[in-house]
């Protein structure tokens, strides 16, 4: 299938063989719950314990999960243009996961200042308490390689960025890691390999929170690491083994099944924070939107060499104070007040500015910031719910 398109791909991918007596297969892979599995016999089970140690997909255990977890890691492979995924319960633990696999105690990481807010939590408390020691730089700073220790083994970046969605030269940055020969891990939750593919720009690891635009609908958490090389590969398989990594079957069955509709999904989004970006634009209480396909984005220029799409994400920054901006974030009636994101439905979040001051991309000292994200709703339903609650600023 290798000459299909991505859209046909993640329609066909994973899809379940014929029963050879029946000569019929579920076109809905089912969710296969299990904790162990039997063997017919000793023989079979040596075979299968010596096909694994050979580094083969095969299954002795529950714990990895069986053709329902096989088919899911199939599609993220296919999106991310990697060649091993592991999947694991959250996006956070995926990180998590990526960060112990090629860290130890005395080494040192490169972190863009713009990464999701928990990763600096497991920066001041696992990986300090591990004695792993943490740099943050500007995002936006393609390079890096003065910044670059003995110890440093890992460079962390998230691009775009969740909160102001900098857009990074990706090709730039892992030249330089590559020249160090140190691993590039990127945060890919924005993209999901489906608009923007980091290891075809030279990253080494793609991490994604499968619980925003993979699953789709808001009612799982997933996460998913994406490898090319098989010695990373190898290490991380380890390390997820160690920690006793496990993924529900029905959880895993939720992400096909969001997933099989990114293609229709995406585009929507993107149109639709598109015609919201125009609309904002006109308005006087919005000094400036983060957005990178949005064309007056700084980022434009690199959205449009590096990706085929975009999202329902974006930002404001609204010329009133942060404590101002309640009153527009409260007046909105179809964007829910809530994290996260991805989902079929807008959400709305106030962002404390507390957690801008570590954002050097920030210039907006004094303004407020809010985070939209545009769901499936008719668009015009959405600028009139905005239009009303941008009135009650000035109100
Ligand atoms: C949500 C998110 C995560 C974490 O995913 P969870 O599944 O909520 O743990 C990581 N990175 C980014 C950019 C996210 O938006």
């Amino acid at each position: 299938m290798t000459t299909h398109h991505l859209d046909t791909k993640l329609v066909h991918i994973g899809s379940a063989p014929f029963d050879p007596e029946s000569g019929t297969a579920p076109v809905s892979i089912p969710s296969i719950r299990t904790s162990t599995l039997r063997f017919k016999n000793l023989d079979l089970l040596d075979k299968a314990i010596a096909k694994r140690m050979a580094g083969e997909r095969v299954v002795t255990y529950g714990i990895s999960g069986l053709d329902t977890h096989r088919a899911l890691e199939e599609v993220i492979m296919e999106l991310e243009g990697g060649s091993y995924c592991v999947l694991a319960p959250s996006g956070l633990l995926a990180i998590t996961i990526a960060m112990f696999a090629l860290l130890k105690s005395g080494d040192h990481v490169l972190v863009a200042d713009c990464v999701y807010g928990p990763v600096r939590n497991l920066d001041r408390t696992l990986l300090k308490d591990l004695g792993i020691e943490v740099t943050y730089f500007a995002a936006g700073r393609d390079n890096v390689a003065d910044l670059i220790q003995p110890n440093t083994r890992m460079i962390y970046v998230e691009a775009p960025g969740s909160l102001l969605f900098e857009m990074f030269d990706m090709s730039a940055i892992a030249s330089v890691a590559n020249a160090n020969n140190i691993p590039l891990v990127t945060d890919n939750t924005w993209g999901n390999g489906y608009i923007y593919r980091p290891l075809d720009l030279g990253a080494d690891v793609s991490v994604i929170a499968g619980t925003k635009y993979i699953g789709g609908h808001s009612d799982i958490m997933l996460g998913a690491i994406v490898v090319k090389d098989p010695k990373i590969a190898a290490r991380i398989h380890a390390t997820q083994h160690a920690m006793g990594n496990s993924i529900s079957a029905d959880d895993v069955w939720l992400a096909l099944r969001g997933v099989k509709t990114m293609a229709v999904r995406m585009p929507h989004h993107g149109k639709s924070a598109l015609e919201v970006c125009e609309f904002l634009d006109s308005r006087k209480e919005v000094v400036r939107i983060y957005h990178p396909a949005w064309h007056k984005d700084p980022g434009y220029a690199l959205w449009q060499r590096d990706c085929s799409g975009s999202n329902g994400m974006l930002a404001i920054e609204l010329n009133c104070t942060p404590e101002a901006a309640k009153k527009f974030v409260n007046a909105l009636t179809l964007f829910g007040i809530g994290f996260s994101w991805g989902g079929f439905e807008s959400l709305v979040q106030w962002v404390d500015p507390a957690a801008l001051s570590t954002h050097a991309y920030w210039t907006g000292k004094g303004h407020a910031l809010i985070r939209l994200h545009i769901g499936l709703e008719s668009v015009q339903d959405l600028i009139e719910d905005l239009t009303q609650a941008l009135d009650k600023i000035t109100a």
